[in-house]
Protein backbone atom coordinates (compact mmCIF):
# COMPACT_ATOMS: atom_id res chain seq x y z
CA UNK A 1 0.00 0.00 0.00
CA UNK A 2 1.38 3.39 -0.68
CA UNK A 3 0.24 5.97 1.47
CA UNK A 4 0.11 9.45 2.05
CA UNK A 5 -1.26 10.91 5.56
CA UNK A 6 -2.63 14.38 4.39
CA UNK A 7 -3.50 17.22 7.84
CA UNK A 8 -2.34 20.28 8.60
CA UNK A 9 0.63 20.73 11.90
CA UNK A 10 -1.36 18.81 15.15
CA UNK A 11 -3.57 17.05 13.05
CA UNK A 12 -2.37 13.64 14.75
CA UNK A 13 -0.36 12.06 11.81
CA UNK A 14 2.33 11.06 13.51
CA UNK A 15 0.38 10.02 16.52
CA UNK A 16 -1.36 7.77 13.44
CA UNK A 17 1.39 6.84 11.43
CA UNK A 18 3.21 4.99 13.73
CA UNK A 19 -0.16 2.71 14.31
CA UNK A 20 -0.14 2.28 10.86
CA UNK A 21 3.28 1.94 9.87
CA UNK A 22 3.22 -1.17 12.80
CA UNK A 23 -0.21 -2.72 11.94
CA UNK A 24 0.26 -3.12 7.64
CA UNK A 25 4.42 -3.21 7.70
CA UNK A 26 5.30 -0.31 5.49
CA UNK A 27 8.06 2.31 6.71
CA UNK A 28 6.89 5.65 8.02
CA UNK A 29 8.51 8.43 5.80
CA UNK A 30 7.90 11.82 7.62
CA UNK A 31 10.05 14.52 5.96
CA UNK A 32 9.61 16.52 9.36
CA UNK A 33 11.38 14.01 11.30
CA UNK A 34 13.75 13.53 8.65
CA UNK A 35 15.09 17.15 8.80
CA UNK A 36 15.39 16.73 12.38
CA UNK A 37 17.51 14.07 12.89
CA UNK A 38 20.07 15.72 9.87
CA UNK A 39 19.52 18.99 12.13
CA UNK A 40 20.68 16.72 15.18
CA UNK A 41 23.74 15.22 13.32
CA UNK A 42 24.52 18.89 11.94
CA UNK A 43 24.54 17.67 8.25
CA UNK A 44 24.80 20.09 5.51
CA UNK A 45 21.37 19.11 4.73
CA UNK A 46 20.28 19.97 8.05
CA UNK A 47 21.88 23.34 8.75
CA UNK A 48 20.40 24.89 5.57
CA UNK A 49 16.77 23.02 6.64
CA UNK A 50 17.55 24.70 10.70
CA UNK A 51 16.36 28.40 9.25
CA UNK A 52 13.40 27.70 7.73
CA UNK A 53 11.98 25.43 10.15
CA UNK A 54 12.57 27.27 13.39
CA UNK A 55 10.93 30.20 11.42
CA UNK A 56 7.78 28.29 11.01
CA UNK A 57 8.33 28.56 7.08
CA UNK A 58 8.48 25.33 4.38
CA UNK A 59 11.97 23.87 3.63
CA UNK A 60 12.22 24.65 -0.39
CA UNK A 61 10.99 22.53 -2.44
CA UNK A 62 13.82 21.08 -4.29
CA UNK A 63 15.88 20.15 -1.33
CA UNK A 64 12.94 18.33 -0.14
CA UNK A 65 11.87 16.35 -3.34
CA UNK A 66 15.63 15.45 -3.54
CA UNK A 67 15.57 13.76 -0.24
CA UNK A 68 12.20 12.09 -0.50
CA UNK A 69 13.21 10.95 -4.06
CA UNK A 70 16.21 8.89 -2.81
CA UNK A 71 13.62 7.50 0.06
CA UNK A 72 11.32 6.70 -2.33
CA UNK A 73 13.96 4.35 -3.97
CA UNK A 74 15.59 2.40 -0.76
CA UNK A 75 14.63 -1.54 -0.80
CA UNK A 76 12.52 -1.15 2.36
CA UNK A 77 10.17 1.37 0.61
CA UNK A 78 9.29 -0.95 -2.89
CA UNK A 79 6.62 -3.20 -1.58
CA UNK A 80 4.62 0.41 -0.02
CA UNK A 81 5.03 3.23 2.26
CA UNK A 82 3.40 6.10 4.00
CA UNK A 83 4.35 9.99 3.50
CA UNK A 84 3.80 11.83 6.70
CA UNK A 85 3.77 15.49 6.11
CA UNK A 86 5.11 15.08 1.95
CA UNK A 87 3.36 16.27 -0.27
CA UNK A 88 3.19 19.96 1.13
CA UNK A 89 2.97 22.10 -2.17
CA UNK A 90 1.65 21.41 -5.58
CA UNK A 91 5.01 21.54 -7.01
CA UNK A 92 6.39 18.47 -4.19
CA UNK A 93 2.74 16.49 -5.32
CA UNK A 94 3.67 16.94 -8.78
CA UNK A 95 7.31 15.58 -8.17
CA UNK A 96 6.53 12.91 -6.08
CA UNK A 97 4.15 11.60 -9.12
CA UNK A 98 7.25 11.85 -11.31
CA UNK A 99 9.34 9.71 -8.84
CA UNK A 100 6.57 7.27 -8.28
CA UNK A 101 5.38 6.90 -11.75
CA UNK A 102 8.94 6.49 -13.51
CA UNK A 103 9.36 3.12 -11.05
CA UNK A 104 6.03 2.47 -12.35
CA UNK A 105 4.11 3.25 -8.82
CA UNK A 106 1.50 5.52 -7.64
CA UNK A 107 -0.57 6.47 -4.43
CA UNK A 108 -3.06 4.15 -3.71
CA UNK A 109 -4.71 6.33 -0.82
CA UNK A 110 -4.56 10.14 0.76
CA UNK A 111 -6.16 10.01 3.82
CA UNK A 112 -6.97 13.54 5.49
CA UNK A 113 -7.23 13.90 8.62
CA UNK A 114 -9.15 16.98 9.41
CA UNK A 115 -8.94 18.30 12.52
CA UNK A 116 -10.26 22.60 13.21
CA UNK A 117 -7.65 25.16 13.77
CA UNK A 118 -8.33 26.31 17.22
CA UNK A 119 -7.84 22.46 18.28
CA UNK A 120 -4.46 22.24 16.15
CA UNK A 121 -3.03 25.04 18.44
CA UNK A 122 -3.84 23.32 21.75
CA UNK A 123 -2.28 20.39 20.50
CA UNK A 124 0.71 21.49 19.27
CA UNK A 125 1.81 23.37 22.68
CA UNK A 126 0.87 20.59 24.93
CA UNK A 127 2.92 18.12 22.37
CA UNK A 128 6.06 16.27 23.43
CA UNK A 129 8.39 13.62 22.85
CA UNK A 130 10.74 10.61 23.99
CA UNK A 131 14.36 11.72 23.45
CA UNK A 132 15.05 8.16 23.26
CA UNK A 133 12.76 6.14 20.58
CA UNK A 134 10.80 9.22 19.71
CA UNK A 135 7.20 8.49 21.12
CA UNK A 136 4.90 11.59 21.13
CA UNK A 137 2.63 12.40 23.84
CA UNK A 138 0.22 15.24 24.87
CA UNK A 139 0.39 16.78 28.15
CA UNK A 140 -3.71 16.74 28.67
CA UNK A 141 -4.57 14.54 25.42
CA UNK A 142 -2.04 11.96 25.64
CA UNK A 143 0.28 11.18 28.57
CA UNK A 144 2.45 8.59 29.46
CA UNK A 145 0.64 6.02 31.51
CA UNK A 146 3.21 6.43 34.25
CA UNK A 147 4.44 10.28 34.73
CA UNK A 148 7.57 11.23 33.37
CA UNK A 149 7.67 7.23 31.77
CA UNK A 150 7.65 6.93 28.18
CA UNK A 151 5.21 3.76 27.39
CA UNK A 152 7.18 2.78 24.25
CA UNK A 153 10.64 2.40 25.80
CA UNK A 154 10.85 3.22 29.55
CA UNK A 155 13.02 6.85 28.86
CA UNK A 156 12.67 9.55 31.10
CA UNK A 157 13.79 11.91 28.63
CA UNK A 158 11.59 14.24 26.95
CA UNK A 159 12.12 17.49 25.31
CA UNK A 160 9.60 20.16 23.47
CA UNK A 161 10.00 20.64 19.47
CA UNK A 162 11.78 24.11 18.67
CA UNK A 163 8.75 24.78 16.55
CA UNK A 164 5.54 23.84 18.69
CA UNK A 165 6.57 27.00 20.64
CA UNK A 166 3.36 29.72 20.80
CA UNK A 167 4.83 31.95 18.77
CA UNK A 168 6.09 29.35 16.06
CA UNK A 169 2.98 27.24 16.23
CA UNK A 170 0.43 29.80 15.02
CA UNK A 171 3.14 30.88 11.54
CA UNK A 172 2.95 27.01 10.87
CA UNK A 173 -0.50 26.50 10.81
CA UNK A 174 -0.96 29.58 8.38
CA UNK A 175 1.54 28.39 6.26
CA UNK A 176 0.22 25.45 5.21
CA UNK A 177 -4.04 25.90 5.47
CA UNK A 178 -3.89 26.74 2.29
CA UNK A 179 -1.58 25.06 1.00
CA UNK A 180 -3.07 21.48 2.03
CA UNK A 181 -6.58 22.35 0.91
CA UNK A 182 -4.94 22.91 -2.46
CA UNK A 183 -3.47 19.17 -1.94
CA UNK A 184 -6.72 18.23 -0.89
CA UNK A 185 -8.18 19.34 -4.01
CA UNK A 186 -5.81 18.49 -6.45
CA UNK A 187 -6.02 14.59 -5.03
CA UNK A 188 -9.74 14.97 -4.77
CA UNK A 189 -9.50 15.13 -9.03
CA UNK A 190 -8.29 11.37 -8.77
CA UNK A 191 -10.71 10.09 -6.33
CA UNK A 192 -8.23 8.67 -3.60
CA UNK A 193 -8.93 11.20 -0.77
CA UNK A 194 -10.36 9.55 1.99
CA UNK A 195 -11.58 12.02 4.57
CA UNK A 196 -10.93 11.06 8.46
CA UNK A 197 -12.71 13.55 11.63
CA UNK A 198 -9.40 13.83 13.35
CA UNK A 199 -11.35 14.86 16.76
CA UNK A 200 -12.06 11.70 17.76
CA UNK A 201 -9.45 9.97 20.39
CA UNK A 202 -6.38 8.65 18.98
CA UNK A 203 -8.14 5.01 19.01
CA UNK A 204 -11.54 5.95 17.53
CA UNK A 205 -9.14 7.80 14.67
CA UNK A 206 -7.42 4.65 14.02
CA UNK A 207 -10.27 2.55 13.73
CA UNK A 208 -11.67 4.59 11.06
CA UNK A 209 -8.42 4.56 9.11
CA UNK A 210 -8.24 0.88 9.32
CA UNK A 211 -11.90 0.88 8.27
CA UNK A 212 -10.78 2.28 5.05
CA UNK A 213 -7.73 0.33 4.09
CA UNK A 214 -9.67 -3.02 4.72
P1 LIG B 1 1.15 15.84 13.45
O1 LIG B 1 2.13 14.74 13.17
O2 LIG B 1 -0.02 15.83 12.49
O3 LIG B 1 1.78 17.20 13.55
P2 LIG B 1 0.93 14.61 16.11
O4 LIG B 1 0.58 13.19 15.83
O5 LIG B 1 2.32 14.88 16.56
O6 LIG B 1 0.50 15.56 14.89
O7 LIG B 1 -0.10 15.13 17.23
C1 LIG B 1 -0.02 16.47 17.74
C2 LIG B 1 -0.31 16.46 19.25
O8 LIG B 1 -1.67 16.10 19.47
C3 LIG B 1 0.52 15.45 20.05
O9 LIG B 1 0.81 16.02 21.30
C4 LIG B 1 -0.39 14.24 20.18
O10 LIG B 1 -0.12 13.49 21.37
C5 LIG B 1 -1.78 14.88 20.24
N1 LIG B 1 -2.80 14.07 19.55
C6 LIG B 1 -2.66 13.30 18.44
N2 LIG B 1 -3.83 12.74 18.08
C7 LIG B 1 -4.75 13.19 18.98
C8 LIG B 1 -6.16 12.99 19.15
N3 LIG B 1 -6.85 12.19 18.31
N4 LIG B 1 -6.77 13.61 20.18
C9 LIG B 1 -6.07 14.41 21.02
N5 LIG B 1 -4.75 14.65 20.93
C10 LIG B 1 -4.10 14.06 19.92
P1 LIG C 1 6.44 18.39 10.58
O1 LIG C 1 7.32 17.50 11.40
O2 LIG C 1 5.75 17.66 9.47
O3 LIG C 1 5.49 19.22 11.42
O4 LIG C 1 7.43 19.42 9.86
C1 LIG C 1 8.24 20.32 10.61
C2 LIG C 1 8.87 21.34 9.67
O5 LIG C 1 9.74 20.67 8.72
C3 LIG C 1 7.91 22.16 8.80
O6 LIG C 1 7.38 23.28 9.50
C4 LIG C 1 8.83 22.55 7.63
O7 LIG C 1 9.69 23.61 8.00
C5 LIG C 1 9.67 21.31 7.44
N1 LIG C 1 9.02 20.36 6.49
C6 LIG C 1 8.56 19.12 6.77
N2 LIG C 1 8.04 18.54 5.67
C7 LIG C 1 8.17 19.46 4.67
C8 LIG C 1 7.80 19.49 3.29
N3 LIG C 1 7.17 18.46 2.70
N4 LIG C 1 8.10 20.60 2.58
C9 LIG C 1 8.73 21.63 3.13
N5 LIG C 1 9.08 21.69 4.42
C10 LIG C 1 8.81 20.61 5.19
Amino acid sequence: MNLFLLGLPGAGKGTQATRIAETYGIPHISTGDMFRAAMKNGTPLGKEAKSYMDAGNLVPDEVTNGIVRERLSETDAQNGFLLDGYPRTLNQANALKEALSSSGRSLDAVLYIKVNKDILMERLTGRFICATCGATYHKLFNPPKVEGTCDVCGGHDFYQREDDKPETVEKRIDVNEAQTEELAAYYEETGIVKEINGEQDPDSVFEDIRNILK
